[in-house]
C-alpha cells in the first residue's frame, strides 16, 4: 500500500505518513487508535513535504440505507455516491454535493456546502466517536457553522443520517447535474484541494485574488487557477513549499485589503511553525 500522503489527497503532494491504515468498517473506525488521523478522501488538505510523523486512517466504510425519507450512510461514502443514490430514491435535499469529491465524514466535520446549500441543513444525527465510545450527536449539538464544526481532530465521525424530500428521480437528477455544469464552468478540473481560503461574511476572496491579478501566478509546478483565483492546482510535479509559497502572496493580498484570511484548507504535518 502507498504510504506516501500523495497518494491519498486530491492534490497529489504529500511525503511519508508513518504508517497508513485502511478502515472498512464501523467497528475498524471505532477501533482506531486515538492517535490516528482520519482522512477520507483528502480533498481538503496540504500535507507537507516532510510527510506526517503518525497514523493516518483513510476512511473506506461505505454503506447507504433508506428508510423512507430518513437516509443513513456511513461516512466514507463518496459525496457523489450519496447524490447518484439520491436521485435514484427520488430524495430531495443534497444536490449541490454532486460535484464535490469528498466523504460524507469529511464534509460533516468542515460542514460543506456550495450553491447556498449546507450538510448541516439536512443532517438529523452524526455518530461520533469521541474520548473512545462513540455517541450519538444531534444536529445543534455539533456547532455547525461556515466550513466548520466542532467536531476535532480526535473525532471520528462514524455514520451520518440525513432527512431529504421527496421528488421525482428525474428531478434530483437535473438540479444535480446543473449544479455540476455551474460548477465545471467555474472551476478548475485539475489536482487541487478546493477553495484556500474561507470567504468572510459578504467578501469574495476570489474576486479580491483576480482584481489583485493573481491568477495564473506559478510558483513551482503550482499555480493560482485562471478559471478561479480562490483555487490552486498542481498542474505537475508541484510540492507542498510551491503551494505554501502562493499561499504567502494569496496572504499579502488579503492583508493590503485588511480581510482577515482563514485558511479553508486543512495542513496535515509539519510546516514549520
Ligand atoms: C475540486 C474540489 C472542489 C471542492 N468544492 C467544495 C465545495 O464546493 N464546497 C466545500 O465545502 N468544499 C469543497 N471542496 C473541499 C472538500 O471536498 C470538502 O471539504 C470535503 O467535504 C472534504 O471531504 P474529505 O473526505 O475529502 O475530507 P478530508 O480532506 O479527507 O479531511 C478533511 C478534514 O475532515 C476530517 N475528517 C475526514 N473524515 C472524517 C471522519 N470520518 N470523521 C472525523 N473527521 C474526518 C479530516 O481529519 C480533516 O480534518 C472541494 C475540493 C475539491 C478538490
Amino acid at each position: 500500500m502507498c504510504d506516501l500522503l500523495s497518494g491519498w489527497t486530491t492534490f497529489g503532494i504529500g511525503g511519508r505518513a508513518r504508517r497508513i491504515e485502511i478502515a472498512r468498517t464501523r467497528d475498524e473506525l471505532i477501533g482506531l487508535s486515538a492517535e490516528a488521523i482520519v482522512l477520507g478522501r483528502g480533498s481538503n488538505i496540504l500535507a507537507s513535504d516532510d510527510g506526517y510523523d503518525g497514523i493516518v486512517a483513510i476512511n473506506r466504510y461505505e454503506r447507504i440505507e433508506r428508510d423512507g425519507n430518513t437516509v443513513t450512510a456511513g461516512s466514507g461514502v463518496r459525496l457523489g455516491a450519496l447524490c447518484a443514490f439520491l436521485a435514484e430514491n427520488g430524495l430531495s435535499g443534497l444536490e449541490w454535493a454532486c460535484g464535490i469529491p469528498g466523504s460524507v465524514g469529511g464534509a460533516v466535520r468542515m460542514n460543506a456546502g456550495a450553491f447556498g446549500g449546507e450538510i448541516s441543513d439536512r443532517l438529523s444525527y452524526a455518530y461520533v466517536v469521541r474520548d473512545g465510545a462513540e455517541k450519538r450527536f444531534a444536529c445543534d449539538e455539533l456547532g455547525f457553522g461556515y466550513r466548520n464544526s466542532a467536531l476535532d481532530d480526535g473525532d471520528v465521525v462514524t455514520d451520518v443520517t440525513f432527512e431529504l424530500d421527496s421528488a421525482t428521480p428525474s428531478a434530483v437528477r437535473a438540479l444535480g447535474a446543473e449544479y455540476a455544469d455551474k460548477r465545471r464552468a467555474t472551476q478548475p478540473t485539475g489536482k487541487s484541494a478546493g477553495s484556500v481560503f474561507k470567504n468572510p461574511r459578504g467578501v469574495s476572496v476570489g474576486r479580491i485574488f483576480d482584481e489583485a491579478g493573481l491568477k495564473g501566478l506559478r510558483r513551482g509546478g503550482a499555480e493560482i487557477s485562471p478559471k478561479h483565483a480562490n483555487i490552486i492546482v498542481n498542474t505537475g510535479g508541484a510540492t507542498a513549499c510551491d503551494v505554501c509559497k502562493l499561499i504567502a502572496v494569496m496572504k499579502d493580498v488579503l492583508r493590503e485589503k485588511n480581510v482577515a484570511a482563514h485558511e479553508e484548507i486543512i495542513y496535515l504535518g509539519d510546516f514549520g511553525g
